[in-house]
């Protein structure tokens, strides 16, 4: 694929990279993810079976969620156009001695060519926002799934409370995420990121809603889906 056709934004994947030594820091940069980790692990976990599954994890980053779902005994396939972040995560995994995990630099599009329909379970997570066309994130992710597979992706909503709680609050007023990290107009409407997995042929399961209260610094799941929303799709049988 050349530079030209990438559906990438450099600007964002060098952002990642700046960062990408922080990554494990649980009380660094990337904290929300350690925090919302477990709870995304079990909401996937209860809806997939994890051990012995073959899982592609589509931006996965410095592997926070790749190396938990390897631990629960699937055999998990990180992707990410970002390289410092994938050296990161190639680290960690050697240090933690996780098996059955593996990291490669290559677009979702890309792998959805190489090999389709090769997945039982596709996670994309956090990662839609950052991307100029969401749409064939979307479309690669169901051409990767086996049919009767399942896909989850999460992201955020596009409105003025979306704005308000994880820019203005999240980046400026409780330095959870570092400024710049989000652009609104690349925030999906949960709406529009149903249309996109319909589009692709995948059927949508499950919505969800993820919340924090900045008091007690707690996340939780919910029908709330106003800011941080999860999708589970599945590609029918
Ligand atoms: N999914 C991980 C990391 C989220 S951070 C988690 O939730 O823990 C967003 C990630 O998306 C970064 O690692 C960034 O490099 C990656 N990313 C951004 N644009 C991308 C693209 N076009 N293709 C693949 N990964 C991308």
């Amino acid at each position: 694929m050349s530079e030209t056709t990438l559906n990438a934004d450099p600007q964002e994947l060098a952002k990642f990279g700046e960062l990408a030594h922080r990554w494990w820091d649980p009380d660094g940069e990337f904290r929300p993810l350690h925090q919302i980790n477990p709870l995304r692990l079990d909401w996937i976990a209860g809806l997939a079976k994890l051990p012995g599954a073959d899982v592609l994890d589509v931006g996965c980053g410095g592997g926070i969620l790749a190396e938990s779902m390897a631990r629960r005994g699937a055999r998990v396939l990180g992707i990410d156009l970002s390289t410092k972040p994938l050296k990161v995560a190639q680290l960690h995994a050697l240090e933690t001695g996780v098996e059955n995990l593996s990291y490669r630099e290559v677009a979702v599009e890309q792998l959805a060519s190489e090999r389709p329909a090769s997945f039982d379970v596709v996670t994309c997570m956090e990662m839609l926002e950052h991307v100029p066309e969401p749409a064939s994130v979307v479309r690669a992710c169901a051409q990767l799934v086996k049919p009767g597979g399942r896909v989850f992706f999460s992201t955020l909503n596009r409105n003025p409370k979306a704005f308000l709680f994880a820019i203005v609050g999240a980046e400026h007023v409780l330095g959870l995420l570092p400024k710049g990290t989000h652009e609104y107009a690349r925030f999906i409407k949960p709406s529009e990121l149903a249309r996109y997995g319909r589009d692709a042929g995948l059927e949508i399961d499950q919505m969800k809603g993820m919340e924090y209260n900045p008091l007690t610094r707690r996340y939780w799941l919910s029908a709330r889906t106003d800011v941080n929303y999860l999708l589970a799709c599945r590609r029918p049988a």
